[in-house]
């Protein structure tokens, strides 16, 4: 599970996030929405150690992200270290930010051998499985400019499931796509979810939130507004606010 206790973060005078507590319990599927600027992206990144939040804590299966605990005090990793764990957490971002240099196998396999200790072979084995599972099997050999940005996106997912992460966040995922592009990537992460995989995403596909969250979460201004089902947060929110945004992007 990933557990978020009560972070906080501000930038100057701005509080971007504002005493966050969320648990993403294994093989479930939570869904982040919410106005530009209230702090999703930050969130996410937290969970990475790519942000260092003010207060709070995150845990990943129990695991403290970016810190190690000493009596009561909590002390930062160190860079190597923090690189190590931060494998436990996959990424896909909006920019899909495949390497231009290397193949869509190289893409595959490079990190797994670096930093999980697979051997070339058993890299590559593992790469052409999920090439297969995003559908693009036929594409190994392929150089990233050579695909669509559907289909980029979807290498980049594979990547990230190649370090096998306990928890895979997704960061409007579809967003820089033409829409005709967007179903396949939405697709793909519906079997993600289908097959139990542990998945984060901040989206503004609400229909698709619908399809697949287990629970949606709003968020505005730093804060969880509401959360909870699909059919309690999309259908019969609670907050005046859900509502309002709501009204706008449906
Ligand atoms: P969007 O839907 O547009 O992606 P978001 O919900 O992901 O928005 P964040 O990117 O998390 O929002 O940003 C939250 C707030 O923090 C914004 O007001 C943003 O301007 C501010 N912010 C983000 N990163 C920084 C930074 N490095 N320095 C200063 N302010 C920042
Ligand atoms: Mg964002």
């Amino acid at each position: 599970a990933v557990a978020i206790h009560s972070v906080s973060k501000r930038y100057g005078h701005q509080q971007v996030l504002d005493a966050v507590s969320l648990t993403v319990p294994p093989g479930s599927v939570t869904v982040i929405i919410g106005p530009s600027g209230s702090g999703k992206s930050t969130l996410l990144r937290s969970i990475n150690h790519l942000e260092r939040v003010d207060s709070g804590f995150i845990a990943i299966d129990g695991e403290l992200i970016g810190y190690r605990q000493q009596g009561n005090s909590l002390h930062e990793l160190k860079e190597k270290d923090i690189l190590q764990r931060r494998v436990e957490v996959g990424m896909v971002f909006q920019h899909f930010n495949l390497f231009p240099h290397l193949t869509v196998l190289q893409n595959l396999i490079e990190a797994p051998i670096a930093l999980r200790g697979l051997s070339r072979a058993e890299a590559e084995a593992q790469a052409r499985l999920l090439l297969k599972r995003v559908g693009l099997a036929d594409k190994a050999d392929a150089w990233p400019r050579q695909l669509s940005g559907g289909q980029q996106q979807r290498v980049a997912i594979a990547r990230a499931l190649a370090l096998r992460p306990k928890v895979l966040l997704f960061d409007e995922p579809t967003s820089a796509l033409d829409p005709e592009l967007v179903q396949e990537v939405l697709d793909v992460i519906k079997e993600l979810a289908r097959s139990g995989t542990t998945l984060l995403i901040v989206t503004h596909e609400i229909g698709f939130a619908r399809e697949v969250a287990d629970t949606v979460v709003f968020m505005e201004q730093g804060r969880i507004v509401e959360s909870g089902s699909p059919e309690q947060v999309l259908r019969q929110p609670q907050q005046q606010r859900t509502r309002e945004f709501l009204a706008r992007v449906l």
